[in-house]
């Protein structure tokens, strides 16, 4: 995974401070262990000041607001507000509100995209697939300026679903170095299952059900982590070094402690134990329980 300067130059590292709120008012969510009220889609936050700022952040969790925690729009929030509406807020034009609050998921999935092949284009075993690579992000990256009107309008899915295929080889070229490539989970429903220090290096986990999985001490090196569930699942200790396709939400989801081994580019969310867990009994590597 390229250095988190390396994203930041491309403009995919959120910057609440220039955007307009945006995750805190287009966006629907139901009160629930994630939220503590109903919001409506288009409704401001009740918790969202006038200067777009969270009156709660740094008190999300305790307030019962987890999942704002997890939520990353890749730097979306910021190019709608500043690039495609050039800095006018909903606030000071309400008549762009729609069209603004319509623009955002469209540009948040283009931005995750870009993540994606941007981290693509940094890993040396994706070395046959880069001239593909640099052409599919500067495609992404022409989608990501088009005008409002066709933002709006644009149906992301055919040129999602062609990246996912240039991003599957990358997947097959990382994983199958060395020895070989591991265990196949894509999509597999893993929830709560009990995976301490199981082997899971090059393991395939796309979209993989982890919620509340136990991988303590787990080896995941090199695994392929894109969307996987990891919400409250217990990262204690375990090996993420060089996991492609990990992003900070999916590790803000999860729990992890001091010795949790992470990607370069991303941060140990504060949340997380600062004791190191207690290394995992041999035993449960051999046998990990699948569901
Ligand atoms: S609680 Fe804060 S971060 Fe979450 S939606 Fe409301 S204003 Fe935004």
């Amino acid at each position: 995974m390229p250095p988190a300067d390396h994203f930041r130059e491309l403009e995919l590292l959120s910057d609440c401070g220039s955007c307009f709120g945006l995750c805190c008012v287009a966006l629907p969510f139901a009160a629930s262990a994630d939220f503590a009220a109903d919001k409506a889609a288009g409704d401001p936050c009740r918790n969202l000041r006038e200067d777009f700022r969270c009156s709660i952040h740094e008190r999300l969790r305790p307030s019962g607001y987890p999942g704002c925690t997890v939520f990353d729009c890749f730097g979306a929030g910021q190019k709608v507000s500043q690039v495609t509406f050039e800095g006018r807020s909903w606030r000071a034009a309400p008549e762009t509100a729609g069209q603004m609050y319509a623009v955002f998921p469209v540009m948040r999935q283009l931005h995750e995209l870009l993540w994606y092949l941007a981290e693509a284009l940094s890993l040396e075993p994706a070395r046959p697939v880069h001239a593909e690579l640099r052409r599919a992000l500067d495609e992404t990256d022409r989608l990501t300026r088009q005008d409002a009107g066709t933002l709006e309008k644009y149906d992301v899915a055919p040129h999602r679903a062609a990246v996912n295929e240039l991003l599957l080889r990358v997947s097959e070229l990382v994983r199958s170095q060395e020895k070989g490539r591991g265990k196949d989970r894509r999509g597999a429903d893993l929830i709560g299952a009990r995976l301490r220090g199981a082997d899971l290096r090059r393991a395939n986990l796309r979209g993989a059900y982890l919620i509340g999985a136990d991988l303590r001490g787990a080896d995941l090196r090199e695994a392929d982590l894109i969307g996987a569930d990891l919400r409250g699942a217990n990262l204690a200790g375990a090996d993420l070094t060089g996991a492609i396709f990990l992003t900070q939400a999916q590790l803000n989801a999860a729990a992890g402690d001091a010795a949790t081994r992470i990607p370069p580019a991303l941060t140990r969310p504060a949340h997380w134990s600062e004791t190191a867990a207690r290394p995992a009994p041999v035993r449960n590597a051999r046998r990990p329980r699948r569901r």
